[in-house]
């Protein structure tokens, strides 16, 4: 077998970020609004907070504007959606994301429901999730979403693929399916209780591992030429950075493409989210220029005087 092409993550989100960066600063070059995610941190989980900070550089360094609010561990639900509250009603804030894991006393679907769509730039709200289901316009989970975006950048094809997912989390696992099913893979979901787990990946032309289990994908496990996309993390101790859900050097022998850990699934996330919030403010800036110009006053404020963004266009 030769060697697989190597699904570079952390150069494709390199590329999208400067994408980002580019349109945002075009968008406030015409229009004076800089996009805006605000973020909601509850509790003290080492690796939400390692996840914020690095995604208030990264907005940085794309020209958004990035905003924290964190809440103690104790905090109550209600803090919590007064504060959601809050920035959905907040014109400046263009996308909201509530950062997962919430403390366990609240109740976090309960929260999510209460996200304005248009400003759910994680994609996990269950509003989105049901649009995507119904394949309606939404902002897509970043995971999956830059998952997809990976092998579209590497012309990869999907359509006809047999994609076999292995984790059905929320976040991740299910959304990661839809997406595949709305690219026009045939795929198979495979979780916890699947018999004969083997059995089912080996027919994969495109195995994705969701599970969050050191190396736990053996070689035996793969079809020969199949495209492996790997978004686990995982802690070994002993070891200096974190693993994958596959084992890679194994697995490098078989497959025709496979995303390394890190450096593979993992930094599209972000500039998922970047680009998401990026589109939720073309698209807030789309529709005020839109009520602009069908308000009675339109015609004194004259047609120059009103910027189209040329960006995202209205999303939901
Ligand atoms: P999760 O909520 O714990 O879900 C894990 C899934 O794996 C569940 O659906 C579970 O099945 C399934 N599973 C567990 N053991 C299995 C086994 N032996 N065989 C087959 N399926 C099994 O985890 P998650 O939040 O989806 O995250 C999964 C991994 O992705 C973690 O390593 C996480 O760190 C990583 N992750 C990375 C990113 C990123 O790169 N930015 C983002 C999100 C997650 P059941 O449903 O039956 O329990």
């Amino acid at each position: 077998m030769t060697t697989p092409i190597l699904l570079d993550g952390a150069a494709t989100a390199k590329t999208i970020r400067a994408e980002v960066a580019a349109a945002a600063k075009a968008l406030t070059a015409q229009t004076g609004i800089v996009p805006v995610l605000a973020a909601i941190l509850a509790g003290n989980d080492p690796a939400s907070q390692t996840y914020v900070a690095m995604k208030e550089r990264a907005c940085a360094r794309a020209g958004i504007g990035s905003r924290t609010y964190p809440f103690a561990p104790d905090a109550s639900e209600a803090e919590v959606t007064d504060c959601l509250a809050m920035l959905n009603a907040d014109p400046s804030v263009h996308g909201i994301l509530v950062q997962h894991p919430l403390p366990k006393h609240i109740d976090e679907p309960a929260v999510l429901s209460l996200m304005d769509p248009a400003k759910d730039v994680d994609g996990i709200a269950p509003i989105s999730l049901g649009r995507l289901v119904a394949g309606l316009p939404a902002f897509q989970s970043c995971t999956p979403a830059g998952m997809i975006e990976l092998m579209r950048r590497y012309q990869l094809p999907i359509a006809g693929k047999h994609a076999v997912v292995v984790g059905r989390s929320v976040i991740l696992g299910k959304p990661l399916a839809l997406l595949l099913l709305q690219e026009n893979a045939t795929v198979t979901i495979c979780h916890s209780r699947t018999p004969n787990l083997a059995e089912i990946t080996k027919q994969a032309d495109i195995l994705c591992a969701c599970v969050g289990k050191a190396e736990m994908i053996t070689r035996d496990m793969i079809k020969p030429g199949a495209v492996v996309l790997d978004a686990g993390y995982n802690r070994v101790p002993g070891k200096t950075h974190d693993v994958g859900d596959v084992d890679y050097a194994a697995a490098c022998e078989v497959a025709s493409a496979i995303t390394p850990v890190p450096g593979g699934v993992g930094p599209m996330t972000i500039a998922m989210l970047l680009r998401n919030t990026l589109t939720a403010a073309q698209s807030a800036s789309a529709r005020t220029a839109s009520a602009l110009l069908s308000s009675p006053l339109s015609h004194e404020v004259g047609e120059g005087s009103v910027h189209s963004t040329g960006g995202g266009g209205d999303l939901l």
